[in-house]
């Protein structure tokens, strides 16, 4: 019978993870795509080309978990050896597939070359195995349903792994049904901590384990995701379906912070501003941020200027002698004139005792807002966060004028 599973562990193996040379980015993406799907992934391992290893990590797996997911170690040389752990772990024989040593020996002959013995490994398969296909290397992955629990074998190289799992694997996970019954949403927050967020929501909602209500601090917003499952019903009361829990918690979530949230799910900054700019166009100025305010904006339509002043001080209109404050007006000021903007941003970052100072200015429809933050960072974050506060002001500078 077709597994659907819910439990799951991810495997991670090479040792060049565990030694630090490279770090570990498929088991949080496989993660993230499982969790998704309402799959709990209980964890994820990293370990180090060693077959007894790697086989006995994917035997406890086995043990714990109805889905194991193992990256890496499907290359020909002999330190790969997922393949035999694999086999070892389920006491399997891998023998050669005559339509994988096939393909194999193609893809050798287009290149004009002989292929090498050692590759050979590379078109095995387990009893009961399927090959995944491989688009962009040599290794095909594995997908094997065995005594209850689905294993399913990716290589190392992300972009071998994503295009695999996601043509290869997830579509087939989501044909079992995988996903459907769960109900997501990120609200994205801005101008509030991470502290103040959990304040507000209060222990109670964070505790609760459906829906889920999870904070995470990101360089760009707050986010407070929820998770719904549907709630079988007891005691003769109905079944509650996912939607309908999600949308009961994201009501409260928006009565306690309703102000901060300035986007939803995947949407970004200038997606956000978009919908608060109607038909206006903005301009830009910066100093101090390196470009990034006008990186972030980049692709908006509504993007139509942006000045970056270099660390030396900025020559007249906007004069080096003046505080921050009145350079970053006269900057908006100067900018609306001269570019014919319905709104201007200018911003200003400075460092101070291992802080950044930002000093913002925004002038909308006529109305001028300025403001002074401070970012608890320095260097290439601290001008990130000081291009970021300027997207955050210009977004609340929208939300008090009229929409046009
Ligand atoms: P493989 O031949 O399948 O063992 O994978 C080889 C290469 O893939 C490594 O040298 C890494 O550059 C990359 N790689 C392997 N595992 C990971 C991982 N977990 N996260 C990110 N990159 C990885
Ligand atoms: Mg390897």
């Amino acid at each position: 019978m077709a597994i659907t599973p819910r439990r799951a562990v991810i495997l991670a193996v090479g040792s060049e993870l565990t030694t630090g040379e490279t770090r570990d980015t498929n088991g949080g993406d496989l993660a993230a795509d499982l969790s998704r799907l309402g799959v709990h992934v209980i964890r994820i391992e990293l370990l180090p080309d060693e077959l007894d290893a790697a086989a006995t990590a994917i035997r406890r797996a086995i043990d714990d978990a109805d889905l194991v997911v193992t990256t890496g170690g499907l290359g020909p040389t002999p330190d790969d050896l997922t393949r035999e752990a694999l086999a070892a772990a389920l006491g399997l024989t891998p023998a050669v597939d005559a339509d994988l040593e096939r393909q194999l020996v193609r893809l050798f002959e287009r290149r004009g070359a002989r292929m090498p013995e050692t590759n050979r490994k590379q078109a095995w398969l387990v009893p009961g195995a399927e090959a995944l296909p491989n688009a962009h290397g040599t290794a095909p992955g594995w997908w094997l349903e065995h005594d209850g629990t689905l294993l399913v074998t990716l290589p190392g190289p992300p972009r071998e792994l994503q295009p695999m799992w996601r043509e290869g694997v997830l579509p087939r996970l989501r044909a079992r049904g995988l996903g459907a019954e769960v109900a997501v949403r990120t609200l994205r927050l801005t101008g509030i901590g991470e502290s103040y967020v959990v304040e507000a929501l209060g222990e109670a909602m964070l505790r609760a384990s459906n829906p889920v209500v999870a904070t995470y601090a990101r360089p760009d917003a707050v986010d407070v995701r929820i998770t719904a499952r549907p709630e079988p019903g007891r005691d003769g009361t109905p079944d509650r379906p996912a939607a309908e829990l999600l949308a009961e918690a994201e009501r409260r979530v928006r009565e306690a912070l309703g102000a901060h949230v300035f986007a939803t799910d995947d949407e970004t900054w200038p997606e956000a501003l978009g919908r608060r700019l109607g038909t206006r166009r903005v301009a830009t100025w910066e100093h101090g941020t390196g470009g990034l305010l006008a990186a972030t904006l980049a692709g908006a339509p509504w993007f139509l200027h942006g000045d970056v002043a270099g660390e030396a001080p900025p020559a007249t209109p906007h004069d080096a002698q003046a505080a921050p404050a009145d350079r970053v007006r006269t900057a908006a000021e100067t900018l609306t004139a001269s570019t014919g903007a319905e709104a201007a941003l200018a911003v200003e970052a400075r460092l101070r005792d291992g802080d950044t100072l930002v000093d913002i200015a925004v002038l909308v429809d006529g109305t001028m807002r300025t403001e002074r933050r401070t970012v608890f960072l320095a260097g290439e974050q601290g001008r990130r966060r000081a291009a970021l506060a300027a997207c955050a002001a210009l977004w609340e500078a929208l939300g008090s004028a009229p929409v046009s």
